[in-house]
């Protein structure tokens, strides 16, 4: 099968306006091609990049189906989509990265039965329906995190637990059909790789990122990693063979854990682009959302070796708590940009924007943003 390039001038659809839809859009603009856009939120990040927003909640499959009518793709943002909608998108434009991947990624049960099935390297988990077999998993497992299988995100959806009762209390107040529990794990780094993967099979893996979470959300990232050669190859091509495996068209994400014993293992997957490559527009001559409209338009893939160190810090809700925080100092700091994604509220915990750098070196790039994001809560 061939696949011709889409052309500039041709419209891009998103299911998803939020931060991710809007970086994404706004580098399909930059390439000239139009945005439209799906997203139950009237006013969601992405709305001033798009030509159309399409207002409807993610179980309107009708809703889905105008969004790719007339669009040469669809791409999304968020996996947690039903999929009768994304069939109903599929059946009118190509989707990206397709139906079936996003369907295994979207349940984290799923999505860990499918990488434990395929050979991928997990920490020990179990699936359980009830709260017996909850406390009976942590019995067997030790200190574990239940995790509920659908709608988290930034670490919600998560209680951590140290003995059968607390994991059987846990399962019953997350008040969901099923969830994971995983054996605690004892991480030492944090790191990701992005895939980009075409149609046509070409793929690239951009080198990891470290990244470093507070209570299950990511605080910063820093690229290059640092974790050595051998781990850098590793992981890349772990993460190339589950996009292969699940058959990506556009990017996934792969978030890795390496513990203190050396072992490297999957925490989990995101066929989209992620919060832990946001400083790819810093580190790489291609950003993930340049690579994602590559990917998706047939165009080759760009490079991403690392030209310049970088880093970013997360811009979280609280520091919005007195009003929208004073930027000047942090952008007094050499090489320090401003992202904020227009959200007109501000929650505790929602991620507002993020400060990026770049540097000479990955530690100076990840000392900026964090003198930076100081001089915010000073
Ligand atoms: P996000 O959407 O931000 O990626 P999430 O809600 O899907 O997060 P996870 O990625 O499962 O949550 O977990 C968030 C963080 O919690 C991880 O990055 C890690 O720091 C910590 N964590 C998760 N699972 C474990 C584990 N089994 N053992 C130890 N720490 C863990
Ligand atoms: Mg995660």
């Amino acid at each position: 099968m061939t696949h011709a390039p889409v052309p500039p001038g041709a419209t891009i659809g998103f299911l998803g306006g939020g931060q991710l839809g809007r970086m994404t859009a706004m580098a399909a603009r930059t390439m000239g091609y139009d945005v439209r856009i799906l997203d139950p939120e009237p006013d969601c990040p992405a709305r001033p990049v798009a030509s159309a927003v399409i207002t409807a909640p993610w179980a309107d499959a009708k809703a889905a189906a105008e969004l790719a009518t007339g669009c040469a793709a669809v791409t999304l943002e968020i996996e947690q989509i039903p999929r009768p909608s994304l069939e109903a998108a599929a059946a009118v434009a190509p989707l990206c990265p397709g139906v079936e991947a996003v369907y295994v990624i979207q349940e984290r049960a799923r999505q860990k039965e499918w990488l434990a099935t395929n050979g991928f390297p997990l920490g020990p988990f179990r699936t359980v329906r009830h709260a017996a077999t909850a406390a009976d998993a942590v019995a067997a497992l030790g200190p574990a995190i239940v995790k509920s299988a659908m709608g988290g995100y930034d670490g919600r959806g998560q209680v951590r637990v140290r003995t059968a009762d607390e994991g059987r209390a846990a399962f019953e107040s997350l008040r969901v059909p099923t969830c994971v529990v995983e054996a605690f794990l004892d991480i030492a780094t944090e790191v990701s790789v992005l895939v980009a993967r075409r149609a046509d099979g070409t793929a690239v893996a951009y080198p990891t990122s470290r990244n470093f979470h507070t209570d299950g959300v990511l605080t910063w990232a820093v690229t290059p990693s640092g974790v050595g050669a051998a781990r850098e190859s590793e992981a890349r091509a772990l993460a190339l063979g589950i996009a292969q495996k699940l058959g990506i068209v556009g990017l996934l994400a792969v978030e890795m854990f390496i513990l203190t014993d050396g072992t490297l293992l999957v925490n989990e997957l995101a066929p989209r682009p992620h919060n832990t490559y946001h400083h790819s527009e810093r580190a790489h001559p291609t950003s993930q959302f340049e690579q994602l409209v590559r990917a998706i338009c047939h165009l080759p893939l760009g490079a991403v070796d690392v030209v310049r160190p970088a880093a970013i810090h997360n811009l979280l809700g609280d520091l919005w708590s007195g009003g929208a925080p004073d930027f000047t100092a942090a952008l007094a700091v050499p090489g320090v940009r401003v992202h904020l994604y227009g959200k007109k509220a501000a929650r505790p915990g929602r991620k507002m924007g993020h400060l990026s750098a770049d540097g000479a070196t990955p530690e100076e790039a990840l000392q900026r943003v964090r003198t930076a994001y100081d001089a915010l809560t000073a």
